[in-house]
């Protein structure tokens, strides 16, 4: 059927929070359109999430045949690494998914458009194709969801080949033999997991004291305990202070609380954050509140202060996580057609790191809780001592869980250690339900299993441990 260019909603950006959000608009019946500049996906699904966790699979092959073949009984006289073959395998992985979201939008009844958006006035929007025509697009509400563009460095050019991006990581066919990664949230400890696992000699530089810095200082410590094992470099406390190219090399100088060092490597990969993209919008024109990184200011219906514009996703400077965006794009259109919905949580909303170990936490750091002066337990358990954990050959971490002391609220989990990724949703909903720690210690949990792991945790929380 030929399109009229007639919304309900219109919605710039198909990754995670726009695509998500249009197929819940157009299952409430508003007549939806879907507009992307690239791609359908958006970061995550094309050059984020989905092929970084197929590169990480091959990474996690590679470790177990390169450290572990004695112990496992493998032996091979000659073991390649094809790195070409993993990176193709990690786009293959993304296209299965982005043509199964194409799929999804279809069957929605969403009508799909590629071009660069730009908002006209409050209801409508114009649209550069990729021929430079333009097609105009009216909706009585309009979301923006264009996601998050990667902090640069000034007077550090990204020439993606030596100095690089995420971006120039996932895409490149080959590793270098060294690398320096400037930066030591989820992107750099992922690319730091799968360079280190395919034998790139690796050096991680952080600014603050410790490894993922958001996260409960004591994952930190872990990380960098686990890192070192794998002979990956940490300069932790240090800062990038300028990147030289000497010849085929890089020469890095980074400064620490006592000295000056130059690091010498083949590429260096900045990931140090990202920022909101409302860059060419027109969104200032309009008078839609941004705050001081850009990012679109929303109350928590994800409602501008314009009435009918709204956004969703990494534009809201919110948590930058897929699952978050995807929350945010089904309560955006759950609200603006009227139906029910539910408010955010940012401070109790999942957080995932795919490194090896795996990170996962939610909810407030010890330290956090410390500075609210809350009573408080905390309920440990090691995957030494969990029989699953053991028999993968993987059982480096442990779960430590936050509850209050006097009624058994849980306050934070985190959790460093094998598939912990997968941990959380128990710990979450029960949270959500005001589940108490004690019940979760009762919650018979299937033997072995990792999940294990938490239910010990939880036993340590009551006061009984049973397996420390
Ligand atoms: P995006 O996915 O960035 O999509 C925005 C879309 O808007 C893009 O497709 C863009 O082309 C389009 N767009 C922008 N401007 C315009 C315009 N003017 N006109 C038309 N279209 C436009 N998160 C997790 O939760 N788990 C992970 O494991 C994880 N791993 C990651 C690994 C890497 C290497 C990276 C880089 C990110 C990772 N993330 C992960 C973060 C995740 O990718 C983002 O949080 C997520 O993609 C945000 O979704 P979004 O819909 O807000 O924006």
């Amino acid at each position: 059927m030929a399109k009229d260019n007639k919304y309900d909603v219109l919605i710039i950006g198909a990754g995670p929070a726009g695509y998500v959000g249009a197929i819940r608009a157009s299952q409430l019946g508003k007549k939806t359109a879907l507009i992307d500049k690239r791609w359908i996906g958006g970061v995550c699904l094309n050059v984020g999430c989905i092929p970084s966790k197929s590169l990480l699979k091959n990474a996690e092959i590679a470790r177990t045949l390169r450290e572990k073949g004695r112990e496992f009984g493998f032996s091979f006289d000659n073991l390649k690494l094809d790195y070409a073959r993993a990176q193709k395998r990690s786009r293959q992985t993304s296209s299965r998914l982005t043509r199964g979201v194409e799929f999804l939008l279809k069957k929605n009844g969403v009508d799909v458009y590629t071009g660069t958006a730009r908002l006209s006035s409050k209801n409508s929007v114009v649209v550069t194709n990729k021929d430079n025509s333009t097609t105009e697009l009216t909706g009585a509400d309009l979301i923006i969801a264009t996601g998050a563009s990667p902090n640069l460095i000034p007077g550090v050019e990204i020439d993606g080949q030596r100095v690089i991006t995420y971006h120039d990581a996932i895409l490149q066919e080959s590793l270098p033999a060294s690398a320096v990664i400037i930066g030591s949230g989820a992107i750099g400890v992922e690319f730091a997991t799968i360079w280190n696992a395919y034998g790139v000699e690796v050096t991680i530089v952080e600014m603050l004291p410790s490894l993922v810095p958001l996260e409960d200082r004591e994952i930190g410590e872990e990380l960098e305990k686990s890192f070192q094992r794998s002979k990956i470099k940490v300069l932790t406390g240090h800062r990038m202070e300028d990147i030289q190219h000497r010849g085929e090399q890089l020469e890095i100088k980074v400064s620490g609380p006592e000295d000056e060092k130059t690091l010498t490597a083949d590429q260096a990969l900045i990931a140090i954050g990202f920022h909101p993209s409302t860059d060419g919008l027109g969104l200032e024109d309009l008078g839609v509140e941004l705050n001081q990184r850009g990012g679109v200011i929303v109350d928590q219906r994800m409602a501008t202060n314009i009435p009918g514009i709204w956004a969703a996703g990494d534009v809201t400077d919110k948590l930058m996580l897929a699952h978050v965006g995807s929350a945010q794009g089904i309560v955006c259109a759950e609200n603006i057609a009227g139906a029910d919905t539910v408010v955010l949580d940012y401070d109790f909303m999942p957080r995932a790191t795919y490194s090896h170990p795996q990170i996962a936490s939610f909810g407030w750091t010890e330290d956090q809780v410390q500075d609210q002066g809350l009573d408080y337990t905390v309920g440990r358990f090691p995957f030494q001592a969990n029989g699953k954990a053991l028999g993968l050959g993987d059982y480096r971490g442990w779960i430590k869980i936050i509850s209050r002391a006097d009624n058994g609220e849980i306050l934070g989990a985190h959790c460093i250690g094998p598939e912990v990724t997968e941990l959380l949703p128990e710990l979450t909903l029960a949270y959500q339900e005001g589940i108490p720690i004690q019940r979760i210690a009762r919650n018979v949990h299937a033997h072995p299993t990792l999940s294990e792991a938490i239910m010990e945790a939880a036993h340590d929380a009551a006061g009984h441990p049973i397996h420390t």
